[in-house]
């Protein structure tokens, strides 16, 4: 018999104190909780009082009849399992009573293992429907869970303040909240179903969505932010991801979409602003450098050393400032797609070589060797704009000096590495902190040390360089070892020979 059989509650019911009290020995062993009665009425009481799982029904009884007994047993309660116990003379009573809804009989005189096996079948009956009872409350309330997780989860979908739309593997739309809605300018009647297509007039951004419906971008990292407007003071950013089941397929694409409008403009507010500010800035400021200059020229050979270290200061701060200037500028011009509008084929190794030459005497001034290594005779040609080119390298090769110390090496590696040219500038200098590694492309960031506090800078060389080599399709990336030197590799694609 299994655990839970202990608890069952079985009721005996017969006014022979023999039979109760066998009974209940070889049940109690069994391991159910037992109550005695002696007749109808005292059994009726105990049940009302506390409901047995299983009676056990003597029929023939002084008083009240089993047979009343059974029929106020049922009108009470008429899941209760009830065993009629009765003499050989009333087998037929029996089976009426089994018409009635008793569950067995069992004829007396009985023997134990007759009891006990038909007390274990009703038990095995009672422990059965307990189990389906559960299993039923349990459905429900995972039913109900699910009802309110389901509306829950729309209720947010549809108050979210961005445009969230969902497909199916067809790339047909299945969900559109009206957010969505509201800022594509449909109204609520517009149907839901069609393929893509029929709601973003804008082909490769469809393209995107099918391929993320179909299952072509499981691992998101990949997938681009888009950028995209329905009309000229509309701008609106979408960003895709896959809706995965249980086993990572692919069920379709969830799209959010975000106004951009205000931002872009802000942005484009800001870089006028700063453009502005800077250009206003420059021609006073190398004004006074340019005085600066001349006035310390004159004063050599006169006055006294701490007037001539306090304008040397001065003038070196302006030149700082100057520098800043120029990077704000430069910049700007990236964002507003200026530097790179002129693309022409440019022989990168002979342009490597100018900017060389043009920054020997620097690394002279620092005893260290300077050196180009051009591994195929004639790398085909880079299709951008030299003076973007120029500034990606003149930056890097600037900031391998200015961060190596005297007597360095820096070194300029040209390859082909399949449709791309590889530019590799190393240095064995100071190197930079595992820490810093991925900020260092970030705007007016600065990894600063013991060895390089008192190197001026911007913190703009490595933003300007990675703008303009992405806005040429191409990658900047950094090698470093603290203490040993870096080695900053660029890869731009070559020019298609026409
Ligand atoms: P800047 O040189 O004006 O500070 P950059 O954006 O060019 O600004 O460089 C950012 C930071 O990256 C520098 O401050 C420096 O800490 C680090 N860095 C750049 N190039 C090198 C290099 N070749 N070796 C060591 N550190 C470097």
């Amino acid at each position: 018999m299994s655990d839970s059989a202990e608890t069952l509650h079985v009721l005996i019911v017969d006014d022979e104190q023999d039979i109760r009290e066998g009974s209940e020995r070889i049940l109690t062993r069994m391991g159910f909780n037992i109550s005695k009665a002696t007749n109808g009425q005292e059994a009726l009481d105990l049940f009302k009082n506390k409901r047995a799982d299983i009676v056990l029904l003597d029929l023939k009884m002084p008083g009240m009849d089993g047979m009343e007994v059974l029929e106020k047993i049922r009108s009470i309660d008429d899941s209760t399992i009830v065993i009629v116990i009765t003499g050989y003379a009333t087998v037929e009573t029996a089976i009426m009573a089994m018409k009635q809804g008793a569950y067995d009989f069992i004829p007396k005189p009985f023997e134990p293992d007759q009891l006990r096996m038909v007390v274990n079948r009703a038990s095995e009956k009672v422990l059965l429907k307990m189990a389906a009872e559960k299993l039923d409350r349990e459905r429900q309330r995972t039913l109900l869970d699910l009802g309110t997780e389901k509306s829950r989860i729309r209720t947010i979908i549809e108050s979210l303040p961005n445009g969230v739309l969902v497909t199916n593997t067809l790339s047909q739309v299945v969900l559109m909240n009206p957010a969505f809605r509201q800022l594509m300018g449909f109204d609520n009647s517009h149907p839901m179903g069609e393929n893509i297509q029929a709601y973003f007039p804008d082909e490769d951004l469809c393209k995107l969505i099918m391929e993320i419906s179909q299952g072509r971008h499981i691992d998101f990292e990949d997938i681009p932010e888009y950028e995209f407007s329905i009309s000229k003071n509309q701008q609106f950013m979408i960003k895709g991801r896959p809706v995965l089941g249980q086993k990572n397929e692919c069920l379709g694409a969830v799209v959010t979409m975000v106004d951009i409008t205000a931002l872009k403009l802000f942005d484009q507010l800001k870089s006028e602003f700063v453009a502005k500010v800077s250009h206003e800035l420059r021609s006073p400021l190398s004004t006074i450098h340019e005085q600066l200059a001349v006035v310390l020229s004159d004063m050599m050979e006169i006055a006294p050393e701490t007037d001539k270290k306090i304008l040397g200061r001065a003038k070196e701060k302006t030149h700082s400032l100057i520098s800043l200037i120029g990077d704000l500028l430069d910049l700007s011009r990236i964002e507003e797609g200026v530097i790179c509008k002129e693309p022409e084929p440019v022989q990168i190794d002979a342009l490597l070589k100018s900017i060389i030459a043009f920054l020997r005497d620097k690394a002279d001034a620092k005893q260290q060797s300077l050196t180009l290594e051009i591994l195929d005779d004639h790398p085909p040609e880079v299709l951008a704009d030299p003076l973007a080119l120029e500034s990606i390298f003149g930056n890097l090769i600037t900031n391998a000096i200015n961060y190596t110390p005297e007597n360095g090496n820096i070194h300029v590696k040209v390859a082909v590495a399949g449709i791309n040219i590889k530019i590799e500038i190393s240095d064995n200098g100071f190197g930079i902190e595992d820490k810093h590694l991925d900020k260092i492309f970030e705007r007016f960031y600065r990894a600063k040390n013991d060895q390089t506090r008192y190197i001026t800078g911007t913190g703009l060389g490595l933003p300007i360089v990675k703008e303009l080599v992405q806005s040429l399709g191409g990658f900047v990336d950094v090698e470093s070892t603290f203490g040993k030197g870096s080695t900053f590799t660029v890869l731009l694609p070559v020019a298609l020979s026409t």
